[in-house]
C-alpha cells in the first residue's frame, strides 16, 4: 500500500494496487494521479449516484479460493440504464472487474487475446463469436460514458470519459470486449457470479442503502413527476428508469432531478390485477412490487408483468396471461441455442423445445424498472418448453436475454401479497380489446349456421355480443 497527500485537500490517499494509476480522494473527490514521484491533481471526480447496489468500497468476497476487496468504482450510463464496474484488487496482487447490472454480476480480468477480435460493429447480440477459441454468443453492444468515479482505479477516468463494450455469453463464462481505446478492443474473461457463491462481506445493509439512496434524492423512497407533479412511490431509487404511473411520462432518474425522456399521448391507466407497491412476502423474504408493464404479441394477446425487488434477492418477474401466473428470472447462466432459427435449446443436459417465436409489444407500463421500458418497445421472443418450465429468449438489434419461467397457482400468488385490498385488485381483461375480438369471434362462428337457418336465437346471440361489448367498453381495461 502506498499513502500520499491529497494536492486539492492534503488528505491521506490510499494506493492499495500497485496496479492504480489514479485515486480518488474521500474528502474532496479530487482524482488524484501518482506519477513516477510526483502526485497530480486531475480535477474533480463527479460523485456516484447513490443507487441500491450492495456492494461499497471494502466490501471483500472469495473466487476460487482467491480472497479479493472492492478498492474502486465507475458508473457508467447508456442508453436503457446505468451499471457499476467495481474495480477488485485480489489477495495475490491480480486485480480485476466486478460487473454490478440490474441485480447481475460478472467477475472479469484483462487477458491477451489469443486470435483476432471483432470490430464493434460487426457485433450483433444473438450471434456467435470465436474468443479465445471458445464460442460466445453476443448478448449486449452499448455505447456508455463514465458518471461517476469512487475509490482506486487502473487508468485516467473523469467525467465525460467514453467507451463501447460488447458483452458475451457461453453457460456462465462471460467476455467483456472493451473498445474505450478504439478499434482494437481488451478483452476481459471471466464469469458470471452472485454475491452469495462469493461470500461477499462487508456490504451494505437494507438500512445503509435506503438512507444512502433517500439522502442523495433528498426524499426517502419518493419523488415528484417532473412532467405532471404526482408523487412517484415503489423504491424509484432502485433503478434510474421510470414510467410516471399517474401521466406516463418516461423518467430517467439517474440525476438529482429526474428527466422526462419522453412524453406520453396515452395518459389512460391500467387496472391491474397486483397494484404498485404490494409486497409479497416469500418464505422470509418480502419483495415489493415496483413495476407493472402489459405487453401483447401481433395476434393482439396481451399479458402482464411484474417487477419484484428486495434489496438482497435482487428482482424477479411475475407473470399474469390467460393461462394463469408464472414466475420467471433472468439467467446467469445461458442455454446452449445453435442460433436463433433452431428449433432448441438445452441447459444441464435437459432439451427444451421451440413453442413460438413472436413480437412482443409493450402497451402500457408504470413504476421502476431495471432497464428503459417504454409503451411501443418491442422485443422478438423464443419460447422453448420443457415440462413445466419454460425458457424464454428476447432479442433486440443490442441485446438478447434469457429467463427461465415456472407456474405458479393464483392461489400461491394470493398467499404471497395477502389478501390487503390494494395488492389484488378486481381481475381485469387480459388485454384491451380482447372481450371485443372474443365477442366477434363468437359471433363469427355462430352466426354462419344462422344465415342459412334464421331463426330467434340471433337475437340472442346479437344481445350478449352487445352486452359484451358494452362491459368491455364500461368496465375494461380503462379507469374512469
Ligand atoms: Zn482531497
Ligand atoms: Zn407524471
Amino acid at each position: 500500500m502506498q499513502i500520499v497527500a491529497c494536492p486539492s485537500c492534503g488528505a491521506q490517499v490510499q494506493f492499495k494496487s500497485h496496479a492504480s494509476v489514479v485515486a480518488v480522494c474521500e474528502y474532496c473527490r479530487a482524482t488524484v494521479m501518482k506519477d513516477a514521484d510526483a502526485v497530480k491533481d486531475l480535477g474533480k471526480m463527479s460523485a456516484v449516484l447513490e443507487d441500491y447496489t450492495r456492494l461499497q468500497i471494502g466490501s471483500a468476497g472469495t473466487l476460487a479460493g482467491r480472497g479479493f476487496s472492492v478498492v474502486g468504482r465507475i458508473q457508467l450510463k447508456y442508453a436503457a440504464g446505468m451499471w457499476n464496474e467495481w474495480y477488485l484488487l485480489f489477495d495475490d496482487g491480480a486485480t480485476g472487474w466486478l460487473g454490478d447490472s440490474s441485480g447481475q454480476y460478472t467477475v472479469t480480468t484483462a487477458m491477451d487475446a489469443t486470435s483476432a477480435l471483432p470490430a464493434f460493429e460487426d457485433i450483433v447480440a444473438g450471434r456467435h463469436y470465436n474468443i479465445n477459441d471458445e464460442r460466445f454468443t453476443a448478448a449486449e453492444t452499448r455505447s456508455a460514458s463514465c458518471i461517476g468515479g469512487q475509490g482506486e482505479l487502473p487508468f485516467k477516468v473523469g467525467a465525460g470519459w467514453q467507451t463501447r463494450v460488447a458483452d458475451l455469453r457461453h453457460g456462465s463464462a462471460f467476455v467483456t470486449l472493451d473498445y474505450a481505446d478504439g478499434d482494437t478492443p481488451v478483452l476481459y474473461k471471466g464469469l458470471a457470479v452472485t454475491l452469495e457463491q462469493m461470500q461477499c462481506q462487508l456490504l451494505r445493509d437494507d438500512e445503509q442503502i435506503r438512507q444512502t439512496a433517500g439522502r442523495y434524492r433528498g426524499r426517502l423512497e419518493a419523488l415528484d413527476c417532473p412532467s405532471c407533479g404526482s408523487a412517484i412511490g415503489y423504491l424509484p431509487g432502485v433503478t434510474t428508469s421510470l414510467v410516471c404511473p399517474a401521466c406516463q411520462a418516461v423518467l430517467d432518474a439517474s440525476t438529482p432531478q429526474a428527466q422526462i425522456l419522453a412524453q406520453s399521448a396515452n395518459v389512460t391507466g391500467v387496472r391491474t390485477t397486483l397494484a404498485l407497491g404490494a409486497t409479497a412476502t416469500i418464505g422470509k423474504v418480502t419483495w415489493q412490487l415496483i413495476g407493472a408493464m402489459t405487453r401483447a404479441d401481433d395476434e393482439g394477446s396481451g399479458w402482464t408483468e411484474y417487477l419484484l425487488y428486495n434489496t438482497a434477492a435482487g428482482f424477479f418477474w411475475l407473470v399474469e396471461t390467460d393461462q394463469g401466473w408464472s414466475r420467471s428470472a433472468v439467467m446467469a447462466s445461458w442455454p446452449e441455442w445453435a442460433s436463433v432459427k433452431a428449433d432448441s435449446a438445452s441447459i444441464d443436459q435437459v432439451s427444451f423445445r421451440k413453442l413460438y417465436d413472436y413480437p412482443a409489444t409493450v402497451q402500457w407500463a408504470a413504476g421502476a424498472f431495471n432497464w428503459r421500458v417504454a409503451a411501443g418497445d418491442v422485443v422478438r421472443v423464443f419460447e422453448f418448453e420443457s415440462g413445466q418450465t419454460r425458457l424464454a429468449a428476447e432479442l433486440t438489434g443490442e441485446e438478447l436475454t434469457w429467463s427461465r419461467s415456472t407456474p405458479v397457482a393464483f392461489d400461491q400468488v394470493r398467499s404471497w401479497f395477502g389478501d390487503t385490498p390494494a395488492a389484488i385488485a378486481p381481475k381485469k381483461p387480459p388485454s384491451t380489446g380482447s372481450a371485443t375480438r372474443f365477442a366477434l369471434w363468437i359471433l363469427g362462428l355462430n352466426a354462419i349456421p344462422l344465415l342459412f337457418n334464421f331463426s330467434g336465437t340471433i337475437f340472442w346471440v346479437v344481445i350478449a355480443i352487445v352486452a359484451i361489448y358494452l362491459s368491455e367498453h364500461f368496465f375494461g381495461a380503462k379507469n374512469p
